[in-house]
Formats: C-alpha cells, structure tokens, sequence
C-alpha cells in the first residue's frame, strides 16, 4: 500500500533518525546532571535545539518548552492559563473544527463551570469554506474572556485561519492567543512575532520527526504570560513541565523542524503539484466529487498537501474498503476508538452522507507523481465499481 495519510502522522525521515541515534548511545546523559560531562553534553543538546526551534519560528530560546506532542502542548496551554487567569474571568473563546486536543480539555473546563464559544466557520459552497472571519472573534470576546484558541491550519481540510488579524483582536482587548499550529509549523511560514500569538502548540511526527515529542512556545514579552503546570516534579523547564527531557525527541524535534522549514519553499509547490494533480485526475476519471474546505486556487488559505473531497453516490464505508491499496483516511474515520463522523465535515454544513463518504489525502515528503497516478487509479477504480453496484 501506498502511504497518503500525512495529516496522521509521517515516515520519520532518515536525516532526522540520523541525527537521533548518537543520543541513544553517546550523548545520553540526564541533562539535569550538570555535575558532569554526560550531563553538561545532553544539556548543550537540549539548548541547541531550543535555539533551532525558536529561530525557525521567530521566538526566543527560553520561549520554548518540550512536551510529548501537542496534545499535550494544547492541554498545557489552554488548563495552564484558564487556572492562572480565573480572575479576570471564565470565558474562552474557539472554533468548531479545532482539534479534539482543544476541543476536549474546553469541554472539561465547561464542565467545571467556565464558559466556552464555539465560532461557526465559512459554510460548504463559500470559496473559502472552513475559513473564520476575525471579526467573528470580535464580537465574541467579552469582558470576561480570558483565552482565544484558534489552529492555523486544519488538519482535515487543510484551511487556514487568519491568525495575524485575530491576534490584533485579542492584543487590543487584552486576552491572550493560543494557537495549534500543530499541521502548519514546517509547512507554511510561521513567525509568532509576526502572528502576533502568545502560545503555540507543535509536533515533531506531523513533519518526519518522531511520535511522542512536540513543544509550545510561550510568549515572554510584554504582557506576561504565566501557566499554571500540569504536571509537578523535579521543576525541570522552570517548573512549567517537570519530567526528565525527552533529549532523543527533542533533537529529533529540532532536526524535523529545521529541515522542513529549510525545504519549505520548494516543498509545498512540489506538493501543491501533485495534490493539484491528483483533483484534475481524479475529475477526469470520475463524476460526482465535491471539494470540502477552500477552493485549491485560493492557495493561500489551504495546506499545499491537503486534498479532502466528498464522493457522490457511494457508502462511505465500502469506498474505505475498496482502496485498501492506499492509505488515506475517511470522513467517517475517527480520531481514536469511537467511529464517528468528521465533527470538521459536520461543522461546515456537509451532510451526514457526504461526510461519510469522504477522503482525506494529505500528502507528504515521500509521495512521488508515480504515486499520485496510482492513487487516482486505485479511487476511480472503486468508485466505478460501487456504482456499477447500486446502479
Ligand atoms: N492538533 C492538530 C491540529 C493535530 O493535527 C494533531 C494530530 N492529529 C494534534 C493536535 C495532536 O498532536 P499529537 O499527536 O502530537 O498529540
């Protein structure tokens, strides 16, 4: 089979396996350990990689802190400053189509008695469906509110929101910005400075790092921000994540980051090619497919390898079963053990039959033109099929 499910997760790439291995064997000291030379050399590791982290995206070194990815990273920011800034009051403000790793932890919020408001996107059959409008963060912000939580880029229809401009909104009435940047970190340009966030969530194995390591910056200038930690013990990262460092995934994480956004440019228009071809021959072959999310020639507001589309006249399911040679995922794939439905599809006025007959490819690094041609073979050979079935 045929890898295509990028948005997942991703092959780690050898460069960054390479760069990994000598912390397994040689540099594998505790990098609290600055007694000696195997914990001064580990230490040095962690610092290198924070410098590297923090110059790919505009921040500071002591900006970052390590997790295990971002769900963590999301928790950590979200239950980090809803804990810290009760004062100023209960009130958060998100979208309908973020992560369950932001969805989830609100809700928990919400049940202990804060305050949630969930924006509704562009609708199916607007050019930029899935898209925000800040001034729909405008009008929700209250006096009360304390965190605005927006993504940048979807990671099932590849939108992007305009974080710059809804960061402005919130700078002006003081409420801080988290951000899960979690599928555009290394893969369009991502300055905190220039988007004006003040917490941002990433993960190594979105961008060929390894599984299980990922960071947040936290914004030190200006208006403070302080976090209340989640998990408590030996004080390591100034007590805002104890644990020892994760010093193979942090280097891992480092390197992942560095490469994708040195390859950045050339990347997402090899990319942006072949998911473009992929549509124009998948339309070829095939009748009845809707586009979910923004209109590919609005490139600006999509994911170079993004491609989710609807099938017409198919059932969901038996499409999943009849392209077993690839690997893509389905709107009625799930995020962990319970098969439901897309709450993204849903949240942009696809129908629950639609949204159960869609794919999601996310192409990625390793994905060839060969591939691609594959592909569209593999899905307008199943759609043929399914209907020659039914009809
Ligand atoms: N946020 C987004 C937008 C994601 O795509 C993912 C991964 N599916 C996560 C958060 C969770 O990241 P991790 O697997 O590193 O916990």
């Amino acid at each position: 089979p045929i890898y295509f499910d990028n948005h997942a997760t991703t092959q780690v790439d050898p460069r960054v396996v390479e760069a990994m291995l000598p912390t397994f064997t040689e540099t594998y000291g505790n990098p609290s350990s600055v007694g000696h030379l195997f914990g001064e050399a580990a230490k040095e590791l962690v610092e290198r990689s924070q410098q590297t982290i923090a110059a790919a995206i505009g921040a500071e070194a002591k900006e970052i802190v390590f997790t295990s990815g971002a769900t963590e990273s999301n928790n950590l920011a979200i239950g980090g400053v809803l804990t810290q800034r009760r004062r100023r009051g209960d009130h958060v403000v998100t979208v309908t189509t973020e992560h369950k790793a932001v969805l989830d932890p609100l809700e928990q919020f919400e049940q202990r008695g804060y305050e949630v408001t969930r924006l509704a996107p562009r609708q199916v059959g607007d050019p930029l469906a899935g898209q925000l409008a800040a001034a729909q963060v405008a009008e929700a912000i209250r006096p009360d509110t304390s965190l605005v939580s927006i993504m940048l880029a979807n990671n099932e229809i590849g939108v992007i929101q305009p974080l710059a401009e809804i960061a402005q909104i919130c700078k002006q009435q003081g409420v801080l910005l988290h951000c899960d940047a979690t599928q555009a970190v290394g893969k369009i340009p991502v300055d905190v400075q220039q988007l004006g966030v003040d917490l941002m969530s990433f993960s190594a194995h979105k961008i060929y790092g390894p599984k299980g390591s990922g960071g947040l910056y936290v914004r030190k200038e200006g208006p403070r921000v302080r976090l209340q930690p989640s998990i408590f013990g030996g004080g390591q990262q100034r007590g805002i994540r104890s644990g020892t460092l994760n010093v193979t995934g942090i280097v891992g994480l480092a390197e992942a980051v560095r490469l994708s956004v040195a390859e950045m440019a050339d990347e997402s228009a090899r990319l942006r090619q072949l998911r473009d071809t992929l549509w124009s021959g998948l339309n070829e072959r095939t009748t009845g497919l809707h586009l979910n999310g923004p209109e590919l020639d609005h490139s600006e507001a999509r994911l170079a390898g993004n491609l989710n589309f609807a099938v017409e006249q198919v059932d969901g399911e038996a499409l999943m079963m009849n392209v077993r040679e690839i690997a893509v995922s389905s709107g009625s794939a799930c995020t962990s053990a319970n098969p439901q439905p897309s709450h993204v599809l849903r949240a942009i006025g696809l129908s629950e039959d639609l949204t159960r007959s869609s794919l999601r490819f996310g192409l990625g690094r390793f994905n060839t033109a060969e591939e691609v041609a594959f592909a569209v073979d593999v899905v307008a050979t199943a759609v043929d099929k399914l209907r020659k079935l039914i009809a």
